[in-house]
Formats: C-alpha cells, sequence, structure tokens
C-alpha cells in the first residue's frame, strides 16, 4: 500500500489495485487479467462474454480445438448448482440425488487437482439421464485444464464416430484420415468422451469404441464418459470387452434430477416459458 502512494498513482487507481490483489489474494492464485481470471471470458446474465484482454482470442481458440462448443462455454464448476439436485428423493436409502451430485462435482474438483499434479490415472463415468448436468461437469473439467495449460480432448460420441465414418473418403487416402482422428484422440492427455451410447450400435462402433478405450487404459491415459447407460446395459451397447475396460478404468457417479434441468431452467424463467 505504501509502494502505491511512494509512486504518485492516483488514490482511486491505488484502491482499484487494492481491490483486486485482495480478490486474487483471496482464491490464493494471481491472475494476468483479474477481469476474466485468464479464462478470457467471464459470466454476465447474457452467458460467456469474452474479456476485452489477450487472453480472450487464445483461449477461446483452445477451447474450439480442443472440441469445447460454444454453448460450453458457459459451464464452470463454479457454477454447477447444486440445487437442481433432490435432497428428499433418494438413489438408495441414506442417500439423496443432491448427496450423489454433490460426490460428482467433488471427484471433479480431485480430478483436475490430480491431473495438475500429473498424478490422474483413473478416470470419472458419470451417469445421468439427458439433462442431468454430466456434460456440464465434463466440459466444466474441460475447460478447466485448458485454463491451467493443460491438453484435453471432448468430443461427443455419435458426431466422432459420423466423423470416422465420413473419413472413409476413398480407398486410397480415407486410411490415412481415420488413424490421424484416431491417434489425435488416443493419444489426447485427457479425453472426455460425452454421450457414449447414444450411437447406433454395430460391430463397427463396437470394434472403435474398443479400441479408442482398450489403448487409453494401456498407456495409462483417463477418460471422463458421460453416458446414459447404467452398467448392466454397457456389454450389452458397447460390448463386453469395452464395458470391461470402462469398468477398470473409471470410477463411477451418478446425477439424477427429477426432470431436464433445461426445463427446471425454463420454468426459473430463463426460457420460453416467460
Ligand atoms: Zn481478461
Amino acid at each position: 500500500m505504501a509502494d502505491l502512494q511512494k509512486t504518485h498513482i492516483p488514490e482511486e487507481t491505488a484502491e482499484l489495485f487494492r481491490r483486486l490483489s485482495l480478490e486474487a489474494h483471496k482464491d490464493k492464485e494471481l491472475y494476468t487479467c483479474p477481469v476474466c481470471r485468464d479464462n478470457g471470458w467471464f459470466i454476465t446474465e447474457q452467458g460467456a462474454t469474452p474479456c476485452k484482454c489477450k487472453n480472450a482470442s487464445r483461449s477461446i481458440n483452445r477451447r474450439r480445438a480442443a472440441g469445447l462448443k460454444p454453448a460450453m462455454d458457459d459451464m464452470v464448476l463454479a457454477d454447477f448448482d447444486l440445487r437442481y439436485y433432490s435432497v428428499e428423493r433418494q438413489i438408495k436409502p441414506g442417500c439423496s440425488y443432491r448427496q450423489t451430485a454433490e460426490k460428482a462435482l467433488r471427484a471433479a474438483r480431485i480430478f483436475v487437482t490430480a491431473c495438475l499434479k500429473g498424478e490422474c490415472e483413473r478416470g470419472l463415468y458419470y451417469e445421468g439421464n439427458l439433462g442431468s448436468g454430466k456434460t456440464f461437469l465434463a466440459a466444466a473439467i474441460t475447460g478447466e485444464l485448458l485454463n491451467k495449460g493443460l491438453a484435453a480432448r471432448f468430443i461427443v460420441v455419435p458426431e466422432f464416430l459420423e466423423q470416422l465414418r465420413h473419413s472413409y473418403r476413398s480407398l486410397d487416402d480415407g486410411d490415412y484420415d481415420e488413424k490421424e482422428l484416431m491417434n489425435g484422440v488416443m493419444s489426447a492427455p485427457v479425453l472426455v468422451l460425452d454421450d457414449l451410447g447414444a450411437h447406433n450400435s454395430s460391430s463397427w462402433t463396437i470394434g472403435k469404441i474398443y479400441t479408442l478405450l482398450n489403448n487409453r487404459l494401456n498407456n495409462k491415459l483417463p477418460c471422463i464418459i458421460t453416458s446414459n447407460l447404467k452398467p448392466a446395459a454397457l456389454a450389452e451397447e458397447l460390448g463386453p470387452r469395452a464395458a470391461s475396460r470402462i469398468k477398470e478404468m473409471c470410477d463411477r457417479y451418478i446425477l439424477l434430477t427429477d426432470e431436464d434441468i433445461r426445463t427446471s431452467r425454463e420454468r426459473a424463467g430463463y426460457g420460453w416459458q416467460n
């Protein structure tokens, strides 16, 4: 404080510095841009707003390259809203929807911390119905890792399989494209497989998914999987070999809501019904 006065900075500027440094200190981290905390964007009532600092374009480019979609830009762990998960309804005696959601959120934070320390080998399997928040958590984890400079890839599995299928352009060069696509996701330090199982089950898809998972398991590279498939349905839809890989490499967390969170948000006045 004394230093600031010595250099004759106007009092309101000094006050702003003090406030920003207090805020930064509160989070036990220092950011080059306190407005967006180096995320490149910040959240307003309108959603994700790009910051004016130099981090903005860099951060957005990194997110797109990783596979995160614009609609996922305001998905951050700090905004995961536990109020959507009932404290009354129970998944089993003594365990409410809220408690399982809390566990899922805690696991997300632990995962990010472990990755930053380079100690993450086990992945996460987020199981839940449509609009239960599983994609939110997976996208938020991806975003946090990218913000900290870690490479992560986010693929929506049905889209990725479509892409793979279209990579067979001709016998000559199609195979190369497919390899490139597969290698890109197989080698990512962290890979999110969003909506696994929401695609057609065929021997071709079963084979591709098994290759992907098996390769990552062998190389001790973690996956985050979101799916609406319960354990019993995994083997049926993805084949027993892929199912056993998933159980080996991921811890399972369940997200349950009474209805799609998007519907709850609409009722709260965010959408069409108002
Ligand atoms: Zn900024």
